[in-house]
C-alpha cells in the first residue's frame, strides 16, 4: 500500500497523475470509490437486447435474455457479465416482449444461472405459428417449473427491486396514466414527428420501463414502435428529460421518432443494434441531431450506416466485421453523474453531474 501510495505521488508530481489513474480506472471499472455506484452493462447479443443493471448492494435486474440457439452464446455472454458483477444469481429478469431477440434466451439462462423472478406484459398477443410463439411457450415452461416467481407488471407500477427505482411506463400496448416528476408539459417536437400506421406485433406491447438512480434517470421502451411513441409523447411529454436513452428497438426506423428522442433530450444514447439488424441511417441522423446529445454509443458498426452515420469509432464496441462480443458498462452516480466504459479500448468516458 505505501509503495503504491510512494508511486502515486511520484506520478502525480511528474505530472502524469491523471493519466495513471485513468488506466487504473479502465481496467477495473466495478473496483474502488465505484462501489456506490449503478453499474449498467450492456450485453453484445448481436442485434437482441439484453441489458444488466446492479445495484450498489448487489441487486440485479436483467431486461432481457438476447437469441435461444447459436450454442447458448448469448446465455454464456451474460452469465460470463454476471459473474464478472460479483453475481451468483439474477435477482429479476424482465421480459420487455416475446420476440426472439428478447425472449429467445430464457431457457439457457436458466440452465445457467438461477433467476429469481421474471416480470412481464401478459400473455404473447403475436400468434405468427412460428418463433414467437415458440419463444413464448419456452418461456411459460421455464416458470411452469416453479424455479422462479413472476410479476405481471402493469403501466404505473414500481417494481420492488431496492438501490434504484423502476417505475413501468409502457406494458401491453398501454401506458402511465399520470406523468413521472418533471413531464407533463407539451411537447414540442410532435409536429416534427409523421403520423405512422399501427404496429399489430409484440413490439407495441413492449414492457418499458423509467429507471432511477437519484437524479440519474435512463428510459428503456424495449422494442416499441413509432405510433405507439406519438400515442405515449403527445401532446404532452409525460416523462420529462432522460440523462439515458436505451434506444429502443436496436435503433431501427420503426422506431425513434423526434418526439420520443428529441423530448425526452438525453446526454447519451446506447443502441444495442447488431452489424446489420437496427442501427438504420434516419434513426442514426435523428438521435444524431438531438438537443442536449452529448455521444451515441453503438454495440455494433451499423453497415447501413455508413461511415457518414455510425457514431464515432471509439464510441463503438464491436468494429465493422467483427463478432467478439465486446460490451459497454455505464456506472452512474446519485448525483447524476456517469461513465461509460467501453470493453474494447479499455478507455472510459466521464460525464459530469449536471448543475441542477
Ligand atoms: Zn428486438
Amino acid at each position: 500500500m505505501r509503495v503504491l501510495k510512494a508511486f502515486l505521488g511520484a506520478a502525480a508530481f511528474a505530472g502524469v497523475g491523471l493519466m495513471f489513474l485513468g488506466t487504473a480506472s479502465a481496467r477495473s471499472p466495478q473496483q474502488g470509490e465505484d462501489g456506490a455506484k449503478l453499474k449498467i452493462f450492456f450485453v453484445d447479443v448481436e442485434g437482441g437486447q439484453s441489458t444488466l443493471f446492479v445495484t450498489p448492494a448487489g441487486e440485479s435486474l436483467l431486461i432481457d435474455t438476447g437469441w435461444q440457439g447459436r450454442e447458448g452464446r448469448d446465455a454464456d455472454r451474460i452469465v460470463a457479465m454476471a459473474k464478472q458483477a460479483g453475481l451468483k444469481k439474477i435477482d429479476y429478469v424482465l421480459i420487455t416482449h416475446y420476440h426472439e431477440d428478447h425472449v429467445g434466451g430464457v431457457p439457457q439462462l436458466v440452465a445457467r444461472i438461477p433467476v429469481g423472478t421474471f416480470i412481464d406484459h401478459g400473455p404473447n398477443r403475436e400468434m405468427d405459428g412460428g418463433v414467437t410463439q415458440s419463444g413464448y411457450e419456452a418461456y411459460q415452461a421455464v416458470l411452469a417449473k416453479g424455479g422462479a416467481k413472476r410479476i405481471l407488471a402493469r403501466p404505473g407500477d414500481v417494481l420492488p427491486i431496492h438501490g434504484m427505482k423502476v417505475t413501468v411506463i409502457s406494458a401491453d400496448g398501454e401506458f402511465i396514466k399520470q406523468p413521472l416528476p418533471g413531464g407533463g408539459a407539451a411537447n414540442q417536437f410532435c409536429h416534427a414527428s409523421e403520423t405512422r400506421p399501427a404496429d399489430a406485433t409484440e413490439n407495441s406491447r413492449s414492457l418499458g420501463v423509467e429507471i432511477t438512480f437519484g437524479k440519474l434517470k435512463l428510459l428503456d421502451l424495449g422494442d416499441l414502435t413509432w405510433d405507439k411513441e406519438m400515442q405515449l409523447m403527445c401532446p404532452a411529454n409525460p416523462l420529462g428529460k432522460m440523462d439515458i436513452l436505451i434506444v429502443s428497438h436496436h435503433g431501427w426506423y420503426q422506431s425513434s421518432s423526434p418526439a420520443l428522442v428529441d423530448a425526452i433530450h438525453p446526454r447519451v444514447a446506447v443502441m444495442d443494434n447488431g452489424e446489420t439488424k437496427g442501427g438504420s441511417t434516419p434513426t442514426l441522423k435523428t438521435i444524431a441531431a438531438s438537443p442536449g446529445l452529448e455521444t451515441l454509443w453503438q454495440l455494433h458498426y451499423s453497415v447501413e450506416g455508413g461511415p457518414e452515420n455510425n457514431t464515432q469509432a471509439q464510441y463503438i464496441a464491436n468494429p465493422a466485421g467483427t463478432d467478439a462480443g465486446y460490451y459497454l458498462e455505464l456506472s452512474g452516480a446519485k448525483d447524476g453523474g456517469f461513465d461509460v466504459f467501453n470493453a474494447r479500448t479499455n478507455a472510459t468516458k466521464k460525464y459530469a453531474a449536471p448543475a441542477r
